[in-house]
């Protein structure tokens, strides 16, 4: 499972999905995942509820819709990692 460095303070309960994205994304860490992607205008997201994954999310949506669960569950990189 991809790890968390001390760069960033991240939520305990916001990790589980954060690793999930960035193995799915191709990271090595957490911390590489936020390097690359927190910043960007469009960026990936994960459902807080089943953890299906979204791809075009914008970087302070916390409301995104799930496809999947069909509720608006959906969290970008950068929330999760707390910079938005
Ligand atoms: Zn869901």
């Amino acid at each position: 499972m991809a790890e968390l460095s001390s760069s960033f303070y991240v939520d305990p309960q916001d990790l589980a999905p954060l690793a999930a994205l960035a193995e799915e994304e191709g990271f090595e860490s957490i911390d590489d995942l936020i390097f690359e992607v927190a910043l960007r205008s469009v960026q990936p997201g994960i459902c807080r509820v089943c953890g299906f994954t979204a791809s075009r999310m914008e970087p302070d949506q916390r409301e995104g819709w799930c496809e999947e669960c069909e509720t608006p569950t959906v969290r970008s990189v950068a929330v999760l990692a707390g910079l938005n």
